[in-house]
């Protein structure tokens, strides 16, 4: 592990903040927040329900515009940065094939290139035989493969991905989290994960970020002693239990705040 050539960090954020509404009833969601995430590290973040990760990735996405602060991008391609929602944000009018093949269609990859590439995607994601289907004959598991194969098909330089398996049961999580370390162990993707599950975090997370309660700024980062490639089984390893346990004092003090009405 550890590049003796630093490179400048892919994405930046500087005292990022984001307020809604105004008056009495204005919430600040995030921040001041410092975030650096360097090019091909897989970053996680944790944080109480409500502090403002949805909000953040929604910012790193250009979906949303910060209030205070900024969040910079260094893109060394122009291949855009791409996102994976917590419901999925897959298109039940469109088959699975189609589906795959969005990003490439709004990139104007030309059709026959595009197909291919999507359904490249499709076979190492197990989907191969579903690129006629629509996401509605699909369980859990496999509108979610068909989220995670859309957005890796556009080869993104920066994964974005927000509890994409927050909806899952726990053995098929347990399954794609495994996909995941494999896959992304491959492409060295530099990914922002956002999730409120620690053992997620530590599987597949070169650091883990604990965020505090709303507004949420970051409060600790750990690093995972596991070196890469590492597979699912260092779940069962002492060090495993210790940074989770580790993990939870941190989070445990800001999920009884954001427990608390304010
Ligand atoms: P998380 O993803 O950590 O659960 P969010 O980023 O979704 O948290 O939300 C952080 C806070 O901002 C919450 O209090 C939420 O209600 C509020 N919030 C998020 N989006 C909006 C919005 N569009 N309008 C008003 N409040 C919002
Ligand atoms: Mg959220």
């Amino acid at each position: 592990m550890g590049d003796p050539h630093p490179t400048p960090p892919t994405l930046r954020a500087t005292a990022l903040g984001r307020t809604f509404g105004r008056g009495p009833g204005k919430v600040s969601a995030l921040g001041p927040l410092d975030l650096e995430v360097a090019r091909g590290e897989f970053t996680c973040v944790v944080g109480p329900s409500g502090c403002g990760k949805s909000t953040l990735l929604r910012i790193a996405a250009g979906l949303l515009r910060p209030s205070t602060g900024r969040l910079e991008i260094r893109a060394e391609t122009d291949r855009p940065a791409a996102m994976i929602f917590q419901d999925y944000g897959i298109y039940d009018w469109k088959s699975v094939l189609a589906n795959v093949r969005f990003g490439l269609d709004v990139q104007r990859v030309p059709r026959k290139d595009a197909d291919a590439r999507a359904r490249d995607w499709l076979s190492r994601l197990g989907l191969a035989d579903f690129a006629d289907a629509y996401p509605a004959a699909l369980s859990g598991g496999m509108r979610q493969r068909v989220a995670i194969a859309r957005a890796l098909a556009v080869e993104p330089e920066i994964l974005l991905m927000d509890e994409p398996f927050a909806a899952l049961d726990a053995q098929l999580r347990t399954i794609l989290q495994d996909e995941l370390l494999e896959l992304t162990q491959t492409t060295r993707t530099t990914t922002l994960f956002i999730t409120h599950s620690l053992e997620e975090a530590i599987v597949l997370g070169d650091r883990v970020l604990v965020m505090s309660a709303r507004p949420g700024r970051i409060l600790a980062e750990r690093r995972p002693p596991f070196a890469r490639p590492r597979s699912g089984d260092i779940r069962d390893a002492a060090e495993f239990a210790a940074l989770k346990r580790e993990l939870w004092d941190l989070l445990r003090g800001e999920v009884r705040t954001e427990a608390v009405p304010a």
